[in-house]
């Protein structure tokens, strides 16, 4: 929750971050930021690689001196502190989350734990049973006496999250936090993050190239070339519940996924980052059309998919691509699995270029033509006209993924398309992408 009522706890004002200012390589990581962030409030800064992201977060975190501008925290002007107030200031006000997770390689989980504990000088016993009881909350208990080098990825991320915390600072800066994660460790931390933000108040400033996250934010700052673009207020956040989501315990991972950036979009307007979204549909799209292959031919047909998407590529040189094998660069498909690939996506792109939210009447027939050809349906008069429906609310964003699925299954009588439940399911989710692929 955003509380305004005490004003704002971190102001950050004008502030650019140029590297190699003056220099050939000069990069002007951060131009001219303003931004008032306030107690209690889950902030999410989004955007692309390399945008600018953690030069915003170490900026407040007092880690990067900006070349102008300044920022405050309380009432301190962050820069202006010297070198053991900034230590006092840290230990007490911020608590910090790597990606890479930084934790300690020689001393165990409960001393990396204590850590932060050791310069404020509160008693050895003390330190150990606080950072045990931290321990305790994320689930890690008898990973104390362990090396980090024994720990999961996820396990590590509790470990660094758990020191973060070890002074009580009120508030913490996440950089990717999950971002070297599976799904499974990846709820847990993003789960944890939505407690201390709840629960015990913190505020969270979170740094995420994923849009899944967005949902979980009161507020969230577009990046992009070092500016803040947009900033959104969240109207539907969303909580995390203490259930494995349902993506991490079916098999098919991908449409849950889906369904998660579909919700996380449902209220905002995304005009600005649509290309910035390219490269997520187009692993979504890959994801969806097939599931088993091997990295580099993922990472390569991604790549096709992108550019097929931007429409820098045509489907005969994106058919071309997949086929090529992987020594000379492509894909590595056989030539009818390429084809049959190309012609899936290349349906779901033309389909989604006809959509247009503000025709939902016309979207619909043009979905519903979609549906009919890819399943081959044969549907009554009275099936067709129900199964339209559903469609246009689904344009209309009336209806969520759940609900048409659950029409597509329903049946006609009960004013449903009367379609068994495997096939409403596969046609819930070619809807799904198309809706994503529409987006931004
Ligand atoms: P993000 O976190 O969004 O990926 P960063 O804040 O890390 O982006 O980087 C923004 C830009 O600043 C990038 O172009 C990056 O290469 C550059 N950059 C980051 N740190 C340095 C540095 N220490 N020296 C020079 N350039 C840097
Ligand atoms: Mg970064």
């Amino acid at each position: 929750m955003i509380n305004k009522t005490k004003g704002p706890l971190i102001k950050v004002e004008k502030v650019s971050v140029t590297y190699n200012e003056g220099q050939s390589n000069e990069v002007r990581s951060l131009i001219d930021g303003n931004l008032k962030l306030y107690p209690e409030e889950y902030v999410i800064i989004f955007g692309p690689s390399g945008c600018g992201k953690s030069t915003l977060l170490y900026t407040i975190a007092g880690l990067q001196k900006p070349s102008k501008g300044q920022v405050i925290i309380g009432e301190q002007n962050v820069y202006e502190l010297g070198k053991k107030e900034k230590v006092e200031f840290h230990r007490r006000k911020i608590g910090l989350i790597f990606q890479a997770f930084y934790l300690i390689p020689s001393l165990n989980v409960l001393d990396n734990v204590c850590l932060p504990k050791t310069a404020a000088g509160s008693r050895i016993k003390k330190r150990k049973a606080d950072a045990q009881i931290l321990l305790n909350r994320f689930g890690i208990a008898n990973q104390a006496s362990k090396m980090p080098s024994e720990l999961s990825g996820g396990q590590k991320q509790r470990v660094s999250i758990a020191r973060s915390l070890a002074n009580n600072p009120d508030i913490i800066l996440a950089d990717e936090p999950v971002g070297n994660l599976d799904s499974i460790s990846k709820h847990n931390v993003m789960k944890i993050l939505d407690d201390l933000n709840k629960k015990d108040k913190k505020m969270i400033i979170l740094v995420t190239h994923d849009a899944s996250h967005l949902r979980y934010g009161d507020r969230i700052l577009y990046m992009r070339d070092g500016k803040i673009v947009k900033e959104e207020i969240v109207k539907n956040k969303q909580s995390i519940g203490d259930a494995m989501p349902e993506e991490i315990t079916t098999s098919e991972k991908i449409a849950p996924d889906l369904k998660m950036l579909m919700r996380a979009f449902q209220d905002l307007s995304l005009s600005q980052i649509g290309v910035l979204l390219a490269p997520f549909k187009a692993q979504q799209l890959f994801s969806h059309i097939l599931l088993s292959k091997t990295y580099e031919q993922i990472d390569r047909t991604t790549k096709g998919l992108e550019d097929l998407l931007l429409s820098k590529a045509t489907y005969d040189e994106f058919v071309e691509k997949l086929d090529i094998s992987l020594d000379e660069g492509g894909a590595g498909f056989d030539k009818r699995n390429a084809e049959k690939f190309a012609k899936h996506a290349m349906a779901l792109i033309t389909t989604k270029r006809k959509i247009d939210p503000k025709k939902s009447e016309i979207s619909a027939k043009i979905l519903l033509d979609y549906l009919v050809d890819y399943f081959e349906l044969k549907l009554t008069e009275e099936q067709t006209k129900r199964t339209k429906i559903l469609l246009s609310l689904r344009v209309k964003n009336k209806i969520s993924v759940a609900e048409i699925q659950k029409g597509f299954d329903m049946p006609v009588r009960e004013g449903g398309s009367g379609l068994d439940k495997r096939t409403a399911e596969k046609m819930a989710r070619e809807i799904e992408i198309i809706m994503l692929l529409t987006y931004g």
